[in-house]
Formats: structure tokens, C-alpha cells, sequence
């Protein structure tokens, strides 16, 4: 599936970049073209002037008397031949070539011709024609026309045309190089959330699947007529008992699929943070107590206010709270307390409980991780409460983290914005 689609962005990334390719290929090298021609024309109009102001006073000559040109008179270099022709568009004098055309056919200007089938320029075949209009006193006397061959533009064409054909495809080659590696690199992020997704379901379908499987034997045997009642009982607790444990379960799983993007705007509310700690201290102490542990608090007097959902951070506290409770033995002692800093207001909950694990602590937020699933279970965790914990507080723009020695205990702390 995600080599179709990155095979597909490769493919379209090359389509559309080649596309662009070659349409700037294209344009430049007609831009070339009309380059070097332009250069050519200026050139060859410059020579052609410079030869037919020297040859005026010919042409005037044989206006009338259509006697030969000077012997002295040659082409200059560039110039393959030149043709004097009177007002009324007859030749009168050529130098290069054959006689040519008897009578001015062309219109003042350039042309590019083919000189094929003239015994005279065997080797050459494109040339670049000129005919200028000569004017003596504002008075049309004739027309100069003179050609230069187009070999050297020819060949630096042919040089850029060869150039196009061998950089186009190769250049093509690179786009479709990169059009496939930018495309791994697109998808990197949809594989990761897809993987997340699936690795999800799979530990989601593995933790339903236990107590299913339980409440489905204790069903069947429940069915049985009963020999002993207090047996009966006993299954049927057990049934009720997992499907509170399951129900709990899909409610977390509801939960982080629910608050899974950013929260509406709406659902956020000025509140004071020292007085939900405050109401939340009040219901765990008694907790605290009937475990036999000691549960103190720092609090500040005053308020600490900031913008946040009061229910959801009120769960992500309530997630740290019983997890010191559930991983501290009697005896222990467990604080709650809150500060603020440079912006922003930090809660701790400390334990001296039985720790995490250094190896464990990197993926500790990662949804269904357990330290030990033995005291895990026993404590009926599914390893869902640190990973809502974790994105309660990433929803309110905050930071979630934790000190832990095993043995010595525990502290989650979780930074908050405050309201400004
Ligand atoms: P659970 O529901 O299993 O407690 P959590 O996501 O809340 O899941 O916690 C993940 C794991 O982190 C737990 O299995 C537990 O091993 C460890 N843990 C969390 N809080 C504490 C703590 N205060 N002291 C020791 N271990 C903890």
C-alpha cells in the first residue's frame, strides 16, 4: 500500500517537475536560437553596410552603363556574395557566387535560405541573406544584397542541441531519483501513524481478548445447573467483575481516540489551578488514609490561573494520583504539589514507592506499556493511564515527565502555560 502510493508521488513528482523540464528546455533553447540569429544579423547587416558603402559609387556607375564592378573590389571575409541591384530591381554587378536571381524577387530584409542545386557551394547548404535599400540623397538607387553561410551558428546550435538531448533525460533520470526519495520521505510520517494505529489494535484486541475469554467460561459453567449456589455466585461476580474492568478499558480507549487531535477552543476555560488541586487533595487523602499512607500537599494560597479543559486536566491528575497510590506501599509517602515559572505552572506528584525502572522510563507515555504486567494486573492497570495522562497535558500545549529510582520512588511532573 505505501509503496503504491510513494511509486504514485514519485510518479507525479517526475511527471510534473519533467514537464517543467522541458517546457524550460524548450523555451531556452528557442530564446538561444533567436539569440545567436539576432547576433548573426547585427554581424552580418554591419559587414554588408560597410561593404556597400565602399561599392556605392559603383552601383551609381552601373546604374546607367552596367559596366563590371572594380577589379579591386573583393567580399570581406564573412561574405559569400554580394549582388548590386539597380532601382528598378535588375542586377547590375555581383562578386561570390553565381549570377543569381536576374531580378530582385526578395523584399528588403533577412531570409534564411537552403543553397541546394548550386554548383557553386557544393559544401554549403543554409545561408543568412541581407538586402538592404541604397538611398543617395533621400533617393532610392538600387539594393545591395549580400548572404554569409550559416555554419558556425549551425554547428553551436547543433552543439546545444546536442547538449539538450544528452542533460534532458539525464536531468529527467535525477528528477525520478529524487521524485522517489522524496516520496519515501512523505510517507514516512503516514507509515509511522499507521504502524501506531495497527500496533494499537492489535494490544486493544489483545486486551479485550483475556477477559472475554473469561467472562465466556464463567458464563458456561454458570450455565451448568448449579451443585454448589456460593460456585455460582462466585462466577457470576466474576463475569460482573470483568466486564467492569472491560468496560473501563473501552472507555480509555474511547477516550484517546476521542481527545486524539487538538481540542476545540470552546472547551477551554479560565481556571483556577490551586483550587481543583486542592478539591482533588481532598478526595485522595481519604484514599491515602484507608491505604495507610501519608499524603501532604504544597499548594500556593493564591490562584494559579491558566486556559484549560477543567475536567480533562482534572483526569490527568487523577492518572498520577492513583498510580502513586496503586505503586507505593503503606506507609508510604505521597505530595501533591503545584508552583509556578517563568510562564508556566508545574504539578508534582512524588511517591517514594517502588519506582520505575531506568530502561522502562523512555516508553513508560507509550499506550498499554507496563513495567511489570505482573503488578500491573494485580493493580488492574492496562497501561493506558500515563499515555492519557500524556496527551491531556499535549493538548493544553504543556510538558509531561518523570524522575524515577526503583526502590526509592517516583516523580510525574506536568508543566502548563499559564494564562496571560
Ligand atoms: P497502569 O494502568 O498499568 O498503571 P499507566 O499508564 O498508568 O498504566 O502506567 C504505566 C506503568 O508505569 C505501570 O504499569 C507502572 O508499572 C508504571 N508506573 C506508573 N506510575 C508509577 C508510579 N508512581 N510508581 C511506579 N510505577 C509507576
Amino acid at each position: 500500500m505505501f509503496d503504491h502510493s510513494r511509486r504514485n508521488l514519485a510518479h507525479w513528482f517526475a511527471l510534473s517537475m519533467g514537464g517543467i523540464l522541458f517546457a524550460f528546455a524548450g523555451v531556452g533553447y528557442c530564446l538561444n536560437v533567436e539569440e545567436q540569429l539576432r547576433f548573426f544579423d547585427e554581424e552580418l547587416f554591419s559587414q554588408s553596410k560597410t561593404f556597400a558603402s565602399k561599392t556605392q559609387y559603383t552601383l551609381t556607375q552601373n546604374q546607367r552603363d552596367r559596366t563590371p564592378i572594380e577589379k579591386d573590389v573583393s567580399l570581406n571575409g564573412g561574405l559569400l556574395y554580394a549582388r548590386w541591384y539597380n532601382a528598378d530591381k535588375q542586377l547590375v554587378q555581383y562578386l561570390g557566387g553565381s549570377s543569381g536571381v536576374r531580378q530582385l524577387t526578395t523584399e528588403p530584409g533577412f531570409q534564411t535560405l537552403l543553397l541546394s542545386g548550386d554548383p557553386e557551394y557544393t559544401q554549403i547548404t543554409w545561408v543568412r541573406q541581407v538586402t538592404i535599400p541604397v538611398l543617395q540623397n533621400k533617393e532610392l538607387i538600387g539594393y545591395f544584397q549580400a548572404a554569409a553561410p550559416l555554419d558556425s551558428l549551425r554547428s553551436s546550435l547543433n552543439q546545444a542541441r546536442l547538449f539538450l538531448a544528452l542533460g534532458v533525460p539525464f536531468t529527467f533520470v535525477v528528477i525520478g531519483i529524487t521524485g522517489w526519495f522524496l516520496g519515501g520521505l512523505a510517507m514516512r510520517p503516514t507509515r509511522r501513524a499507521y504502524q501506531q494505529l495497527q500496533r494499537f489494535t492489535a494490544d486493544a484486541s489483545h486486551e479485550l481478548r483475556t477477559p472475554v475469554a473469561t467472562m465466556l467460561s464463567n458464563a458456561q459453567v454458570a450455565l451448568i445447573p448449579p451443585e454448589d449456589p456460593v460456585e455460582q455466585r462466585l462466577r457470576l461476580q466474576k463475569i460482573a467483575e470483568t466486564a467492569k474492568s472491560m468496560s473501563v478499558l473501552i472507555n480509555n480507549l474511547l477516550f484517546l481516540s476521542r481527545h486524539d487531535s487538538s481540542l476545540a477552543e470552546t472547551t477551554f476555560k479560565p481556571i483556577d489551578l490551586s483550587e481543583l488541586l486542592r478539591s482533588l487533595a481532598a478526595e485522595f487523602s481519604t484514599q491515602a488514609t484507608a491505604q495507610s499512607l501519608n499524603f501532604s500537599t504544597q499548594l500556593p494560597e493564591q490562584s494559579v490561573m491558566l486556559h484549560a479543559d477543567p475536567n480533562l486536566l482534572k483526569q490527568a491528575i487523577i492518572n498520577l494520583l492513583s498510580n502513586a497510590l496503586k505503586y507505593t506501599p503503606a506507609e508510604g509517602e505521597i505530595q501533591l504539589c503545584l508552583f509556578t515559572q517563568s510562564h508556566r505552572a508545574v504539578i508534582q506528584v512524588k511517591d517514594n514507592g517502588i519506582g520505575i525502572p531506568a530502561s522502562d522510563l523512555p516508553y513508560i507515555f507509550d499506550r498499554f506499556y507496563r513495567v511489570d504486567t505482573v503488578r500491573s494486573r494485580q493493580t488492574g492497570g492496562f497501561g493506558l493511564g500515563l499515555a492519557i495522562a500524556q496527551q491531556i497535558v499535549q493538548v493544553h500545549q504543556g510538558q509531561i515527565s518523570v524522575k524515577s529510582i526503583i526502590a526509592q520512588g517516583s516523580t510525574f511532573q506536568i508543566e502548563l502555560p499559564l494564562k496571560v
